[in-house]
């Protein structure tokens, strides 16, 4: 049975749309906050299930995800392919490295699991760090792709759910100009009412 994961979202609070305040500054019809469809085990579980079976056939041997947002769906895509997991941290350097002990087998086939690609910025650090290390990425996904490329160095992005919402400049934002209020994600402060 294919669940309405765009409904789970919603249910548990983790896509919302109104007019919100980004911590870039910008304003945006939507926000996503996937810690919230985490939030109860059983979804988080059922969530890994369903990204372990779109790499089921690619034989891989480790699971590889950014802290923090990447931390929960990698371990539970992990425990739903029977294979080990780890995360990276950044070191001194602000440069994600391998510490606790962690280490990567030559040659070992790595899946890297984020919790939403937007620019691939950590993404691709990630796979950077995957490669330096010996290991081969052969797989990327996502609880949320919000990337307009919809693949980060050469990986198709294998999400959840696809998001395209837009963004805007406070002075540029049409949801200011209809005086929708403006709120903070993750409080339930008005920023702004109308001007
Ligand atoms: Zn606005």
């Amino acid at each position: 049975m294919t669940r309405n994961w765009h409904e789970l979202f919603v249910d548990r609070g983790a896509l919302s749309e109104g007019h919100f305040l980004l911590s870039s500054g910008r304003h945006s019809p939507a926000y996503v906050q996937c810690a919230k469809v985490l939030e109860r085990p059983a979804d988080a579980e059922a969530l890994g299930q369903t990204l372990a079976q779109r790499v089921a056939g690619l034989a891989v041997d480790r699971v590889v995800a950014p802290p923090m947002g990447g931390i929960l769906i990698g371990y539970e895509v992990a425990r739903a392919l029977g294979v080990p997991f780890l995360f990276p941290e950044r070191d001194e350097s602000g440069a994600l490295a391998l510490r606790r002990g962690f280490s990567l087998p030559q040659g070992d086939r790595v899946v890297v699991v984020e919790d939403v690609v937007t620019t691939g910025l950590t993404t691709r650090e990630v796979l950077q760090l995957v490669r330096t290390k010996g290991g081969t990425p052969v797989g990327l996904m996502a609880l949320v792709d919000r990337s307009e490329e919809h693949h980060v160095d050469g990986l198709p992005v294998q999400a959840v759910l696809q998001l395209q919402f837009p963004t805007f400049s406070p002075e540029g934002c049409p949801l200011c100009a209809d005086a929708v209020p403006l709120t903070k994600p993750g409080s339930r402060a008005v920023v702004s009412g109308a001007r």
